[in-house]
């Protein structure tokens, strides 16, 4: 059974420490909250997130020595670290890479790029985003007990087909499903139902998801069917403003 990722945030400023922490558990992400550097390090040692967001500006001892203690220690010293900062000079960026931080955001950020980047290092570290009842994709993640879908942390409003043709999508991202696929998953093998009652319903779908001016996550595979697109760590880079 697989348990929801565990993010530690090291944040002082307790306006972006909630906030971040809020649009963490929405996409179903366990938080622990460190207010200082020997703080935080102490409870990367004690709790074992899976990914540390690790202000720059710490009292007591700083993000970057906290990165670099992290980096010193066994237990540590693969866990992915993201620096968030407000120095965004490419001086400081690359100080922070240098030292052993996996990634690195400058503030502000939007929640819905932290939540892609923070997936991100989870796939590349191989741990699962979070437990078996939510999938998620980027900024985007399903409830499937609670039937609820959220993106950036905004509620989506889904009507059933489409409720299940994303879930069909989220289940394996970036796989491309054919329209056959969807017919049998969504609508069950024995109806019958036109190819364009599909791309009517994927065009529904786009909209919900899209209704906060977010870019498109659906991909339309020509002449093979729809997949959702994972952005990569390098997507995501170029699309950082
Ligand atoms: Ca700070």
């Amino acid at each position: 059974m697989s348990r929801a990722a565990v993010i530690l945030i090291a944040e002082d400023e307790a306006a972006i420490a909630t906030l971040i922490k809020y649009n963490l558990e929405q996409a179903g992400y366990k938080v622990i909250h460190a207010l200082d550097g020997e703080t935080a390090l102490r409870l990367a040692r004690q709790e074992k997130p899976d990914v540390v967001l690790l202000d720059w500006m710490l009292p007591v001892m700083s993000g970057l020595e906290v990165c670099r203690q992290l980096r010193a220690y066994a237990e540590t010293e693969r866990l992915p670290i993201m620096m968030l900062t407000a120095r965004a000079d490419e001086a400081d960026r690359v100080k922070g890479l240098h030292t052993g931080a996996d990634d690195y955001l400058a503030k502000p950020f939007s929640p819905g790029e932290l939540l892609a980047r923070i997936h991100a290092l989870l796939r590349r570290a191989g741990v699962s985003a979070v437990s078996s009842t939510l999938l998620s994709c980027a900024d985007l993640s399903m409830d499937t007990v609670k039937h609820t879908v959220t993106r950036g942390g905004r509620t989506v409003h889904l009507g059933p087909t489409e409720y299940k043709m994303l879930q069909q999508l989220l289940q394996q991202p970036g796989k491309v499903l054919s329209r056959d696929d969807l017919l049998e998953n969504v609508w069950g093998k024995n109806i019958n139902v036109e190819e364009r009652t599909i791309d009517v319903h994927i065009r529904r779908l786009r909209k919900a998801l899209n209704e906060g001016g977010e870019p498109d996550l659906i991909r339309t595979v020509r002449s093979a069917g729809y997949a959702l697109s994972v952005p990569s760590l390098d997507d995501l880079e170029n699309e950082a403003v």
